[in-house]
């Protein structure tokens, strides 16, 4: 038996007449007949046809049906604007998050694809008109306070000839989803995303982690423990301060693995303690 043989005899029996209302189930109908109601199922019940035969469904059904369904996609295809994608690049501090985000758009670019880069203007460390990488690779791109000014400020004609577009920093834009979500969803365009997942207390930094459901991939960098040499998945802060967002960069922060996250962790609080119990001391000097 020929395998498309093989598939009709499971098309035709009985015990998947109940996906096929229409189908008398004593009387086999015509071949076109089935290939008329499939179509019509095909199109109304999208959900609920079997994953086994999902995928091989055009061989069960007529020539003339394939021609007017393929018909039918190019001129969906043709109406449909080009499908975005979205990609995130997580991890500490000193993981090359920022270098990870240049190759690719560099990459984009090479392909003939048209770029551009946001970055926080919160991040003033290497001036606003571009992006540094620490191992100093640089890059232009546009500083801004939020994503949605961005099509305004680039332009609009600009905005449409545009492919890709890369986000540094991206733990500082609030807006962070809703933008990646129009952007890919809506404007067919390819966002590349980079950014701290976690805070220096380990705890979600910004909306970088809410775009995770929206992403096509996502990719966890780790630096090199700054002890001890093993993949560091942490950001240390080495100084006293306690606001959430401190900008800064190997002065204040430093890449730890597990084991000198939590020694270095209890150093700090120790060392804070001590600093803070010295203010008082001065305080009630004065
Ligand atoms: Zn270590």
């Amino acid at each position: 038996m020929s395998a498309i043989t093989r598939m009709k005899a499971t098309f035709l029996n009985p015990k998947f007449s109940p996906l096929f209302p229409h189908l008398p189930k004593t009387k086999y109908a015509s071949f076109a007949h089935l290939s008329r109601i499939t179509e019509s199922f095909i199109y109304n019940n999208p959900i609920r046809f079997p994953s086994n035969l999902s995928g091989k469904s055009t061989l069960f059904l007529s020539n003339s049906f394939i021609c007017s369904s393929q018909n039918r996609n190019l001129q969906m295809e043709a109406s449909r604007p080009p499908s975005g994608e979205i990609h995130v690049i997580v991890g500490p501090m000193f993981a090359g998050k920022t270098t990870t985000l240049l190759r690719r758009i560099q990459l984009e670019s090479s392909n003939g694809r048209s770029v551009a880069i946001i970055k926080s203007s919160k991040d003033t460390r290497y001036g606003l008109d571009s992006v540094v990488t620490h191992d100093g690779m640089k890059f232009p791109c546009w500083a801004l306070k939020n994503l949605s000014s961005f099509r305004q400020k680039f332009g609009l004609e600009a905005y449409e000839q545009l492919d890709v577009i890369g986000i540094d920093e991206a733990q500082f834009f609030e807006d962070l989803y809703d933008f990646c979500r129009e952007t890919a969803d809506h404007d067919g365009k390819t966002v590349i995303v980079a950014g701290l997942d976690g805070n220096y207390l380990r705890k979600k930094f910004g909306s970088v982690l809410d775009i995770i459901p929206l992403a096509d991939s996502v990719t966890k960098l780790t630096a090199s423990c700054e002890i001890c040499g093993k993949r560091a998945f942490f950001t240390l802060r080495k100084t006293e301060e306690t606001q959430v967002e401190l900008i800064g960069g190997a002065d204040v922060y430093m890449p730890v693995c597990r084991h000198h996250y939590v020694s270095g962790q209890v150093a700090v609080e120790a060392a804070r303690h001590v600093l803070e119990s010295q203010k008082l001391e001065c305080g009630s000097c004065t």
